[in-house]
């Protein structure tokens, strides 16, 4: 199994549109550095910047030529640019060999990106019911993409093109946009097996609490990509962006006692991961305390365009 991050950051990304804190200061210079450093020397090498992140997305593909997508960032187009293997293949003048989207729950920053593929002619969708009632009522993207393209509709397990994907709720909240409270369903882990190798992928973006449910999920996995968006409970309410904690906002912060990381250093998992990570999260800093803790527990950064096999 093939395994590309195209993203890697939370909503807003790195850097966020209008957010000056440090991390965001940073990424801004760097491509305003590399965008200079570009035109006065366009055959040299431009540095990655390190800390830029777009909004989280994985494909995955069992054979290397079909490709599922995990969740559709906002991001879309500038990721499926960086990425040619989901471009057309063999000259031809439209096509992807994008198989399906699957979605682990409405958040805006999983879903916007399917107004960018109203280029298709159709598409299949993968997700819970709950999550297309959202999708059809509370936030109705799929009635007014209906209009562009087919929408193929599909829950879990799901089997598509060499992949079994199963799902389970991670009992978190409902997007701020419902119009109704949080329900079973509406955010949900992904595992997802190659049918010829047996190797497993557990996609989890968004976890509020690692509950039974998420060990099981996780238990025998051959990697884990998990929510990584902040490293403290009080990330944000310290720097005075909001009053509401990590898990006020449905994620389990990666320090602290309860935290992710005290679970990930004693994990039986080949590689474990952190995704979906905030701006503001130290661990984005390389050599910073954060992500030196991080670093010793065995457990890795997700980055744009990290690319694996499993
Ligand atoms: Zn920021």
């Amino acid at each position: 199994m093939r395994i590309h991050v195209l993203g890697s950051a939370a909503g807003g990304g790195v850097p966020q549109w209008n957010c000056g804190c440090p991390n965001c200061r940073t990424a801004r210079r760097s491509i305003q550095r590399s965008a200079v450093s570009a035109r006065l020397h366009p055959s040299s090498l431009i540095p990655h910047p390190s800390l830029r992140r777009t909004q989280s997305s994985v494909a995955v593909s069992a054979d290397g030529k079909r490709w599922v997508l995990l969740n559709a960032s906002p991001d879309l187009c500038t990721q499926f640019a960086s990425f040619p293997s989901l471009g057309p293949s063999g000259g031809k003048l439209r096509g992807s060999p994008l198989e399906a989207v699957v979605l682990t729950d409405g958040e805006m920053d999983h879903v916007t990106g399917l107004l960018s593929l109203r280029e298709q002619k159709n598409l299949r969708l993968v997700c819970t019911k709950g999550v297309l009632n959202l999708l059809k009522h509370d936030f109705p993207i799929l009635p007014a993409l209906g209009r562009y393209f087919e929408i193929q509709h599909s829950s879990f397990p799901s089997r598509i093109a060499g992949l079994q994907i199963l799902a389970e709720d991670v009992s978190g909240k409902a997007p701020p946009y419902a119009k109704r409270a949080s329900r079973n369903g509406d955010v949900t882990g992904l595992r997802i097996k190659s049918v010829e190798t047996g190797k497993t992928l557990v996609y989890l973006p968004g976890v509020s609490a690692i509950t039974n449910r998420v060990r099981r999920l996780v238990d025998g996995c051959d990697c884990l990509l998990l929510d990584g968006t902040f490293w403290s409970n009080d990330e944000m309410t310290s720097l005075g962006l909001t009053k509401r904690t990590a898990h006020d906002m449905g994620h389990v912060p990666i320090s602290g006692d309860g935290g992710s990381l005290a679970w990930l250093s004693g994990l039986n998992v080949k590689r474990r991961i952190y995704i979906h990570i905030n701006n503001t999260n130290p661990v984005l800093r390389k050599g910073s305390r954060e992500r030196k803790a991080v670093e010793r527990a065995g457990v890795e950064i997700a980055h744009d365009g990290m690319d694996f096999r499993l």
